[in-house]
């Protein structure tokens, strides 16, 4: 079956290092912009019965992303998934499409304050559902309201932050192949200037204490119970250490920057390097953050409400 028509031409043989943040990664075979829903539904079709692997991307911004020519298909969401929409009672829609940046500032432009911490996160509303992104003390299932989620199955469901299972830098999205489609978040009606001042501080923190000059896919690690991961690499005597065109940043050790060209073997043995060192000297098992792009075949259906009420 050939491929469907699409709104976004499709491109082959798409270069990635200039779709994520760490600027690493080989080719893939096909890459398709989808622009709505229905699009979204015939390529998923199409990729199931065409049994094609695929990923889905959001801004690429925790991701490591193998040097190889991959065979399959990358889809992004774009068109009306990055539309922004203000709904009544201080609420704002978000198409899953539509960066983290973008949402914090059109909260700030209507006065509504709440994702006010998602400023100085560079990733998508899809990529931070699925990770339950969060920074400055502050995570989206404190402001979401809802996600629509589309299933394997072609289902569109409305799920909660409790029914999505969001904890700290997780979500049910993780262990199926669901997509989240849109948001609904709740916000409050506040100070312009307040707004602002509060973005700008959190900005200015970050400028000081991580290499926000540097390509890095974020934390490399999530923080282990009651510690956090920066400290424990820096004690473990890595921060400013390079592994090939890479290195532990000397601003911050949970950093890993691209010094350019790093490859995917330079990223892995760094990872697992630090991973070795803290289980052996400190018995603490440090749990990667950013993950592996893998393209996978489309699943046999999977059961939602096995994990959650409709
Ligand atoms: C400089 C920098 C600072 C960062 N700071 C923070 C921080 O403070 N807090 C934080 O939490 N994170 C931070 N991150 C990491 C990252 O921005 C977040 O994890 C973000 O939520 C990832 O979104 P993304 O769109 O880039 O997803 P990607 O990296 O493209 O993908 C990550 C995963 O999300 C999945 N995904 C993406 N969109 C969807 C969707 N619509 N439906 C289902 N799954 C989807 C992908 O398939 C993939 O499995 C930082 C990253 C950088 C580079």
């Amino acid at each position: 079956m050939g491929l469907p028509p699409l709104l976004i031409p499709p491109k082959k043989n798409q270069p990635l290092a200039r779709k994520c943040s760490f600027g690493m990664g080989g080719t893939v075979e096909l890459f398709l912009t989808l622009s709505n829903t229905a699009e979204l539904k015939t390529i998923l079709a199409w990729l199931k019965a065409e049994g094609r692997p695929w990923f889905l991307l959001g801004r690429g911004t925790n991701l490591i992303i193998p040097d190889r020519a991959l065979k399959g298909v990358i889809l992004q969401l774009g068109g009306t998934f990055k539309e922004i929409t203000p709904k009544k009672a201080h609420r704002l829609s978000v198409g899953a499409g539509a960066g983290d940046l973008a949402l914090a500032r059109k909260a700030r432009s209507l006065a509504f304050s709440g994702v006010e911490f998602l400023g100085t996160i560079p990733g998508s509303i899809g990529g931070a559902v699925y990770m339950n992104a969060g920074a400055h003390g502050h995570e989206l299932a404190e402001v979401l309201e809802w996600a629509e989620i589309l299933t394997p199955e072609g289902e569109l469901l409305q799920l909660k932050p409790q029914e999505l299972q969001m904890g700290y830098r997780s979500s049910l999205l993780q262990s199926t192949r669901c997509i989240c489609l849109r948001a609904q978040v709740r916000l409050s009606l506040s100070n312009p200037s307040k707004i602002a001042a509060q973005e700008k501080k959190w900005q200015q923190q970050r400028r000081i204490s991580q290499p926000t000059q540097a390509r890095t896919f974020g934390s490399l690690f999530k923080n282990p119970p009651e510690d956090h991961a920066g400290r424990i690499i820096e004690a473990l005597g890595f921060k400013g250490k390079q592994f090939g065109h890479c290195r532990i940043s000397p601003i911050h050790a949970n950093f890993l920057e691209n010094l350019g060209g790093a490859t995917f073997k330079e990223v892995w043995r760094a990872t697992k390097r630090i991973q070795a060192a803290a289980q052996q000297q400190m018995g603490v098992t440090l749990i990667p953050e950013a993950e592996t792009l893998s393209l996978q075949p489309s699943l046999s259906p999977c059961n939602l409400s096995l994990f959650c009420a409709k």
